[in-house]
C-alpha cells in the first residue's frame, strides 16, 4: 500500500530567553505540545537565550532565517510563545513572511511582556499601570537619541511631532506611555520613521538604533 504524502502543516519552533539565566526549555516542551496537538509537524526548532528582543544578530534567528530561505518551497509556519519572542521589531516578521501562530496562555501585551515573567508585577506610571521595569526602559529610551538607516544617522521623532497626527501628545503614548516630546521605547507601534513618516515599526526601511 502507498502512503499518502504528509498534508501536515510543517512548523518550526523559535523559543528566545532574555537572560542566560533563564532556559528556553519550557518554551520548547510548550511548542512541542502544542505541535502534536494541533497536528504539525515539527521540522526545525531554534533558539536564543540571552538575547533581548530588539537584538537581530541572535544566533539562533540567523539560523533560523537561513534554514527557511533554504527550503523556498516550503510553506513552514513559525510558532512562538508570544509574539515579542521573535522580535520587539516587527520587521523581522514581515522578513520572515511566515505565518506565526502563539501557544502561550501568559500572552497578554507582548511589547510590554518581554521578560515573559510569570507573575507580572505591575505598577502605575503616567496614568497607566505598565510592568515594573517599564519606566526605567522608558527612561533608557531618552537617550537613544538618534537611528541609523542605510548608514545615515537620524534623529528619532519624538512622541507628538509625528507629521499629521497633531492630537497625539494630550495623553501618553498608550503603547509605550512615553510623554509628550519623550521618544519612544524601541518597538514601539506609534513611533515614525524619520525617513518615511511611515510606523517605525513596520516601515521597510531598515531601522538600526
Ligand atoms: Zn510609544
Ligand atoms: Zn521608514
Amino acid at each position: 500500500m502507498k502512503t499518502e504524502p504528509s498534508t501536515k502543516q510543517k512548523v518550526i519552533l523559535y523559543a528566545r530567553t532574555a537572560t542566560t539565566e533563564q532556559d528556553t526549555a519550557s518554551q520548547i516542551d510548550q511548542g512541542t505540545k502544542y505541535a502534536e496537538e494541533q497536528g504539525y509537524d515539527l521540522v526545525a526548532v531554534f533558539s536564543d537565550r540571552g538575547f533581548s528582543g530588539s537584538a537581530m544578530d541572535r544566533p539562533g534567528i540567523q539560523q533560523m532565517l537561513t534554514f527557511i530561505k533554504e527550503h523556498p518551497k516550503e510553506n513552514f509556519a513559525i510558532i512562538l510563545d508570544n509574539p515579542s519572542i521573535l522580535s520587539r521589531n516587527p520587521d523581522i516578521h514581515i522578513h520572515a513572511q511566515k505565518k506565526l501562530e502563539f501557544f502561550s496562555q501568559l500572552y497578554q501585551d507582548a511589547s510590554k511582556n518581554e521578560e515573559l515573567t510569570t507573575e507580572q508585577e505591575l505598577v502605575e506610571f503616567n496614568g497607566s499601570m505598565v510592568i515594573k521595569g517599564w519606566p526605567e526602559k522608558l527612561k533608557a529610551a531618552q537617550e537613544i537619541t538618534t537611528c541609523r538607516i542605510d548608514g545615515v544617522e537620524y534623529e528619532r521623532i519624538p512622541y507628538g511631532q509625528e507629521e499629521g497626527y497633531k492630537s497625539a501628545g494630550s495623553r501618553p503614548c498608550h503603547d509605550c506611555s512615553a510623554l509628550k516630546g519623550q521618544l519612544h521605547v524601541p518597538g514601539c507601534d506609534m513611533e515614525r520613521c524619520p525617513v518615511c513618516k511611515d510606523q517605525a515599526a513596520f516601515c521597510d526601511c531598515d531601522i538600526a538604533l
